[in-house]
């Protein structure tokens, strides 16, 4: 492999399902790591396997199912947490273990209360015991850039010497700037005799918008890993933006001169899909995903890019898979015609999948008159890549008005029977919850919700995405219709739903 080749490592999985009111199933997860895979990127961090239940079922179920990249498991740098670790990844086409440990005084005083000496030791130990399971091992310094560089430099050396292969230098809490930080990189590599027996990566968070030019300027002073979540998403901030330190590298290759192997193509799905899971929505001027990030307002622009493009783009949307055109399908689109142009949109579905799909799209395209791909895209969200719907909304009927108490009446289908609840609440979407509730016993609160017009005109399909919290968990829920009030009481009962399967899962054996 060329020297200037920039491995991608992905903590979508991982730092970025640690975002404020980010929970993810299993499903949802293998969803995105296949994603991942199909994007191209070199290391998928799946999870923290000893952090829950949850947590190492997912990683498991990635490690046994996702081909290609390298899989990676997230411990503490500690016996149990690498056993843990193992178990999860064993299966992998190609495992590695992540094991971390802060290294900053702030973190030795405060938070581990160790000493130097102490931390040194148990960093060597893990990776020797991590490295009798897995040739592949990683080490985390955590809080790497706070740290005295002295003692960071001993640490790497002996765990370079102990068989680390990558080991990675966060930014943890995203104080670094990047003249700074590449400095601390390149530092590195001067004071650490056998970095060149090891991949030198750094993992930046974007507390003061940085992340990205951080991860930049580690690249250009000698980093060869970068670690980085899809849409930027992660702890606080959130991480350094997969898709812009891809674009950054590729649209401004003569300048950086780094390879990097990935299916540009599959970038825009692939924020998408990890838009619509996670119920994180990409603010419309994010770079390279925002919704506006290739629209021209000015009349200027407009005129200049219609003449010659590159007067005021300079990337192009198609290469990320952003295709200008919106409306092919109607109301008389046949099956063939429908599961061509899902193809074409990149969803390869199963004669299963498409039949529920293409009858979906049938309704759909009986309510409005234009089917746009966003209409398709969110279709496939919420009818083909769901989990199993235990409870499933057949009737609702609801009266609210200035001087009326809102009721509303709701029927649910469980199996072949259905259930009917009238219920009284703050509005009409408190009030069909509320009835929910008196038939499926489960008692969920609404702590946010956000309505997302998928597409335009009267007969919009809107998409409402809410957090849901039962049993003091919270729950991630999404509801597509053209009613407003309809759309949110769905996006309720599918985390109700969520929170049933995730219920039935763990009744078996953990
Ligand atoms: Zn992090």
């Amino acid at each position: 492999m060329s020297g200037n080749r920039i491995y991608l490592f992905d903590t979508t999985l991982r730092d970025g399902e640690q975002s404020p009111g980010v929970s993810l199933n299993v499903e949802e997860k293998l969803e995105i790591a296949h994603q991942l895979a199909r994007l191209g990127v070199d290391v998928i961090e799946a999870g923290f396997p000893i952090a829950s239940p949850g947590d190492f079922a997912a990683v498991e179920a990635i490690a046994r199912q996702v081909r290609g990249p390298i899989i990676a498991g997230l411990c503490r740098a500690t016996r149990q947490d690498i056993d843990r670790t193992w178990e999860a990844i064993r299966e992998a086409e190609s495992p590695r273990i992540h094991t971390f440990l802060a290294t900053s005084d702030i973190h030795l005083q405060y938070k581990l209360q160790k000493s130097r000496e102490e931390v040194l030791s148990q960093a060597v130990e893990a990776v020797k015991y991590a490295k009798k399971y897995c040739s592949d091992v990683e080490f985390s310094a955590e809080d790497a850039s706070r740290s005295d560089v002295d003692f960071l430099a001993q640490v790497i050396e002996k765990v370079i010497d102990a068989g680390a292969t990558v080991v990675n230098l966060p930014d943890t809490v995203g104080y670094a700037v990047p003249e700074e930080f590449g400095r601390f990189i390149r530092t590195m590599y001067e004071k650490v005799p056998n970095i060149d027996k090891a991949i030198l990566s750094v993992h930046c968070h974007d507390d003061l918008g940085m992340a990205v030019a951080n991860s930049l300027a580690g690249i250009i002073n000698g980093a060869r890993q970068v670690e980085c979540a899809v849409n930027g998403i992660g702890e606080r901030a959130g991480n350094a933006a997969l898709e812009e330190i891809i674009m950054a590298l590729y649209t401004r290759r003569a300048f950086y001169e780094k390879e990097i192997n990935i299916n540009y193509g599959e970038l825009f799905r692939t924020s998408r899909l990890v838009s619509s899971l996670t119920g994180m929505r990409v603010q419309p001027n994010k770079a390279i995903v925002g919704k506006n990030a290739f629209a021209h307002e000015s009349g200027i622009h407009q005129d200049g890019v219609l003449k010659e493009r590159s007067t005021y783009e300079i990337m192009s949307p198609e290469l990320i898979g952003l295709s200008r055109g919106s409306l092919v399908l109607g109301k008389h689109s046949g099956r063939h015609a429908f599961k061509e142009h899902m193809i074409e949109l990149g969803y390869q579905l199963n004669e299963d999948e498409l039949d529920l799909a293409f009858r979906a799209f049938k309704e759909i395209a009986d309510k409005k008159k234009e089917v746009t791909n966003d209409d398709l895209v969110a279709l496939v969200m919420d009818k083909v890549w769901s989990i199993p719907e235990r409870f499933k909304l057949t009737y609702l009927h609801v009266s609210s008005g200035t001087n009326i108490v809102p009721t509303a009446t709701v029927k649910l289908a469980i199996d072949d029977m259905t259930f009917e609840a009238a219920a009284t609440g703050d509005g009409p979407v408190d009030a069909a919850c509320r009835a929910v509730d008196k038939i499926t016993d489960i008692y969920g609160r609404m702590l946010d919700y956000k309505l997302n017009a998928v597409s335009s005109g009267k007969d919009a399909l809107g998409e409402v995405v809410s957090h849901i919290e039962i049993n003091g968990k919270l729950y991630g829920g999404r509801g597509l219709s053209t009613d407003i009030i309809e759309a949110s009481v769905k996006s309720y009962i599918n985390a109700i739903n969520k929170f049933y399967y995730e219920k039935q899962q763990h009744a078996g054996p953990a």
